[in-house]
């Protein structure tokens, strides 16, 4: 390849900079490559534009989008089967993007108390900071949430199953009342990596994802999605994301990407050893109630049963009341294999306990921990779990 440069003699200081391509072309591989870029060129001095929406124009800055995180877009929009998807850096980030895309002083957005704790943490701040109102509603509300509506209120929010508590929503009868009123739902579809929860069919009109989570699955990357199948709010979802400057790097995106190939595999793995070793620890004396959404008595399992392909890695164990909080802290420090700490989805085992969560509708107390199963095997685990029980007694 020829360019300008290279067509003149030059300083050999000027070549040093040049990085026209001199290795042999036609190299091709079995994966996306990452490709770096903040600048990116124009053929001409004419073509110069800024603008981040791929369907007018697909490279004018980095900061838009670069091939390697176009690639990871378009993969997560064809499995959810959005119209678009934007990548942010993290889930947290996604869920920001979608407030601060939507929301206009006034409005009154409604968030699920069994929502995820920085969710609740900005819808009730830096959001009322900015005049939107914000109630916080019982996940299994259902069709009831009409009485929740206000003429304000823009947005409801679903999370389903819920953090910690595990709450499956029935987003279905939701969606039809939140509808109704003209108002937008968005979910959080996190736990069902965008493929074991079809969240469009259902009539979702934003879909966002921690691909931190499962999609990553190795626990060292963070990154977030946020899918949309309407024109005006990919649009608006789009514009918000360039002012805020949401960029992310290309190398997170190859990641989550290699992550991609193998999700199908580990999510069969994790389901069927999250139910196993959940059905075990429901047998127990110690335990009061496993928040699981495949085990029959866990709040919104049947919505699971209807709306779900497959249950994930992520649960909550309730200890009977008899189990002080020390007793509870005991048996998390007792466990080996489950080490201590936040975060889901990737290959190991972890335990977080989960107290002081001041929940209104469904609250535990002092006696829950959240457990997330990895790729050990299922019977190692559970030996792990019985001698910290043991510890109990
Ligand atoms: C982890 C998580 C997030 C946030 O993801 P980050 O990438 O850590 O910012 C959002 N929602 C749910 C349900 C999560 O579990």
């Amino acid at each position: 390849m020829k360019d300008k440069l290279t067509a003149t003699r030059v300083d050999w200081r000027t070549q040093l900079v040049d990085a026209t391509p001199m290795a042999p072309g036609g190299f091709r591989s079995l994966n996306t490559p990452v490709e770096r870029g903040s600048t990116t060129l124009f053929d001409s001095a004419a073509q110069v534009r800024d603008v981040w929406d791929p369907a007018v124009a697909a490279y004018t800055y980095g900061l838009y989008g670069t091939p390697t995180t176009y690639e990871l877009a378009e993969r997560i929009a064809r499995l959810e089967g959005a119209k678009q998807t934007f990548i942010t850096p993290g889930g947290q980030a996604a869920i920001a993007l979608v407030y601060l895309s939507l929301c206009r002083p006034g409005d009154h957005v409604l968030v699920p108390e069994s929502a995820y704790g920085p969710n609740r943490a900005m819808a009730q701040g830096i959001l009322s900071r900015l005049g939107v109102s914000v109630d916080m509603y019982d996940p299994m509300i259902g069709a009831g949430i009409v009485d929740m509506l206000k003429p304000e209120t823009l947005l409801v929010w679903c999370e389903s199953p819920g953090s910690i508590t595990m709450e499956v929503q029935d987003v279905a009868a939701i969606v039809a009342a939140v509808h109704r009123h003209g108002a937008y739902v968005a979910l959080d579809n996190t736990y069902a990596a965008g493929v074991l929860y079809d969240a469009f069919s259902h009539g979702v009109d934003v879909s966002i994802q921690a691909l931190t989570k499962y999609v990553g699955g190795h626990s060292d990357v963070l990154l977030g999605s946020v899918s949309v199948c309407d024109e005006t709010l990919r649009g608006r979802i789009g514009d918000t994301r360039a002012q805020l400057g949401m960029a992310v790097s290309p190398d997170e995106c190859s990641l989550a990407l290699r992550g991609l190939q193998t999700l199908g595999v580990r999510l069969d793995a994790l389901g069927r050893t999250s139910t196993r070793v959940a059905e075990w620890l429901a047998a127990r004396p110690e335990i009061e109630q496993v928040l699981h959404p495949a085990l029959s008595g866990s709040p919104g399992h049947a919505f699971w049963k209807r709306d779900f392909n497959g249950a994930a890695s992520v649960f909550s164990i309730v200890f009977k009341p008899s189990y002080p909080r020390e007793a509870i802290l005991a048996f998390v420090d007792a466990l080996k294999l489950f080490r201590i700490g936040y975060s889901w989805g990737g290959v190991t085992s972890l335990a977080v306990p989960c107290f002081d969560m001041n929940r209104q509708y469904r609250d535990y107390d002092s006696r829950i921990v959240r457990l997330n199963v990895g790729l050990e095997s299922p019977d190692d685990l559970i030996d792990d779990l019985s001698q910290a029980l043991d510890v109990l007694s």
